[in-house]
């Protein structure tokens, strides 16, 4: 199975996303990486549905990404007794530290350190920002408040409180159990929330060792203006703008938005936008114009993903949401201008001979009538050089190695094939063409480019590119070895 665009799509998993045909189904419409989040969902529930993706994996034959999304230093409520409950505006609401379920009146909210730094007057935000409320009196384990504006809150939302600086650590004792566990269970990639400082996501990554690669979400006034260091530490980004549109004016986000995606590009690593891409989905089988334009956007930018949070964890239209970014995505994927704006915005290639071999591959690849460009990757590195470049032309990584397989998942333009481990650059060829005719990229008549380090087996030694035909045969007949 091949996806006909570029861009790569993540999908929450929730409460309306658990069973194996669900998941199949959101695979099928589109998603190339599954998001489980740590906040919601017991190490049980987490681990259930690692194995389903999994098994999906190998009952289709193509790499699934997982990302694990680690809470970090996010308030949030408790759970209400009827899962959630509408709040109404001018009515007065509480927040304490009793466990007991919440209800219209009150609710949970575990975070000791809070109450302790609240005062009168104080704003607090739930949900993303929908819900408003405002402290009237408070003490050091409740705030009675007035909801100022209201709506729906259930279990688990998160509370933001803008106007406070809380002391907290940015691995909390539930994180690292969390982080040590999602390692354990194998996923690709780990999400760091509330980053402020690329010392959180050293420790994550000591934490870590290797096991996943590490996507730092930027929700913080800190985390932008420290990004370029953030950046340097992660293997990704996360554009997480739920938050980052509580913790500062909404309209700070889109530029926000357009400087992380170029930070990112310019030095090849994999970002994410998300929240409220499709938000209007959760309800609805079709989107707003609005969010269709959001979605759209991104991808002009020249983001690598665009994710989905509640629309595929507890929304009425998980599917349709996946296939309705799907078909936005093939759609702005074919527009002549697209090219243009993507070329216009490339930054431009250092000059290691890796870089030089991927751009070479482009330029090739776009001016002749090469069908796909090929390369050959151990940790991914390659393979994300050639990404960056962003060519018009479909990108097969080719790897032995199913972890660099699924973490590539992520990254624009990618279609990771599993090789087994070649020893001479003929056979290479003959891996990639053969991958290139199964895989429906190109047929016996065509021609693709392939790159890879010769000896095989030495990181960052890009430095062989060809261009060759699919024809067994004749790669067989030619003097190149
Ligand atoms: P984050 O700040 O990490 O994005 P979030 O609370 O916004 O946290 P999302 O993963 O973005 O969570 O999902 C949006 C909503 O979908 C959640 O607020 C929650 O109500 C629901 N949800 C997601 N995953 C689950 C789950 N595993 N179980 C129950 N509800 C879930
Ligand atoms: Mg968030
Ligand atoms: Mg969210």
């Amino acid at each position: 199975m091949r996806r006909k665009r570029s861009l790569k799509i993540v999908a929450t998993l929730g409460p309306a996303s658990s069973t194996y045909e669900t998941i199949r189904a959101l695979f099928e419409a589109g998603a190339d990486v599954f998001r489980l989040n740590m906040s919601h969902g017991a190490h049980d529930d987490i681990q259930v549905k690692h194995q389903i993706i999994r098994d999906i994996e190998r009952d289709t034959g193509r790499s699934i990404g997982i990302l694990a999304d680690l809470q970090g230093p996010k308030l949030r409520c408790g759970v209400f007794a009827n899962d959630t409950e509408e709040l109404v505006s001018g009515e007065s609401f509480r927040f304490d530290l009793d466990k007991t379920p919440g209800d219209l009146k009150r609710v949970c909210l575990p975070h000791k350190e809070i109450f302790d730094a609240l005062e009168p007057n104080t704003t607090l935000l739930v949900n993303d920002g929908k819900i408003r409320v405002k402290v009237k009196d408070c003490g050091k384990d409740y705030a009675n408040c007035i909801v100022e504006v209201g709506g729906e809150i259930s279990n688990r939302k998160g509370v933001n409180v803008p106007d406070v600086i809380l002391p907290v650590a940015a691995l909390s004792e539930k994180d690292k159990k969390d982080l040590k566990f999602a390692c354990e269970l194998g996923v690709d990639w780990l999400a760091l929330s509330f980053v402020q400082r690329p010392e959180d996501v050293i420790e994550a990554r000591e934490l870590a060792h290797g096991r996943a690669a590490i996507v730092s979400k930027i929700e913080k006034p800190a985390a932008v203006t420290s990004f370029e260091s953030i950046l340097e530490v992660s293997d990704g980004i996360m554009v997480a703008r739920g938050d980052l549109g509580v913790e500062l004016p909404v309209q700070a986000v889109p530029p926000i938005q357009k400087r992380l995606i170029r930070g990112c590009r310019a030095v090849g690593k994999p970002v994410i936008v998300a929240t409220q891409m499709m938000e209007s989905m959760i309800e609805s089988p079709v989107p707003t114009r609005a969010e269709v334009s959001d979605v759209a956007t991104a991808i002009y930018e020249g983001a690598d993903a665009v994710m989905l949070s509640a629309e595929s964890a507890m929304g009425d239209y998980a599917v349709e949401a996946v296939s309705t970014m799907n078909n936005v995505a093939e759609e702005v994927e074919s527009d002549p201008n697209y090219f243009n704006v993507i070329a216009a915005s490339r930054s431009r290639a250092n000059t290691t001979i890796p870089e030089a071999i991927t751009l070479a591959a482009r330029e090739i690849a776009e001016s002749t009538d090469i069908k796909a460009i090929c390369c050959f990757t151990d940790s991914g590195s390659t393979a994300v050089l050639v990404s960056r470049e962003k060519a018009m032309v479909p990108i097969l990584a080719l790897t032995p190695n199913v972890g660099t397989a699924r973490r590539l998942t992520l990254v624009w333009g990618l279609h990771t094939v599993v090789t087994n481990t070649v020893s001479r650059f003929k056979l290479a060829v003959v891996s990639a063409a053969r991958a290139a005719r199964t895989q429906g990229f190109a047929s016996e008549d065509d021609k693709i480019v392939v790159i890879a380090g010769v000896p095989f087996n030495t990181a960052g030694s890009t430095n062989i590119l060809r261009v060759a035909p699919v024809d067994e045969k004749q790669i067989f007949d030619s003097e190149a070895d």
